[in-house]
């Protein structure tokens, strides 16, 4: 798994996100951290009210502004998925391919 941190230009640590890409397969997979915003008598409260599905006002949302210099490593991170997906997928088609032509030949 190769892994990219990426640093809010607001430089908070609470901000950081990961990208893991999977070489094997080209997923990519995105970690953000939960900030703690309230204390832990709240958070219950606030986790209660998120079982029972009481809307929250502003929800539990959080932001990550990336940087212009990151850009480049994010968009190459991002290709490198694409290409990997796309060879996972034309590796299948191939497959599929000479089992339904072996099918074929054996039916005849
Ligand atoms: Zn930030």
């Amino acid at each position: 798994m190769e892994e990219h941190y990426f640093t809010c230009q607001c430089s908070d640590f609470n901000h950081l996100v990961r990208f893991n890409l999977s070489e094997l397969d080209g997923d990519v997979y995105v970690d953000v951290r939960l900030n703690h915003y309230e204390r832990w008598y709240k958070r219950i409260w606030i986790a209660v009210k998120y079982i029972f599905k009481k809307p929250h006002a502003y929800g539990h949302y959080d932001c990550t502004l990336l940087r212009v210099e990151d850009y480049p490593v994010l968009h190459d991170l991002l290709d490198r998925s694409k290409l990997l997906l796309k060879q996972a997928d034309d590796k299948r088609a191939a497959e599929w391919a000479l089992k339904k032509s072996q099918d074929n030949s054996n039916c005849a």
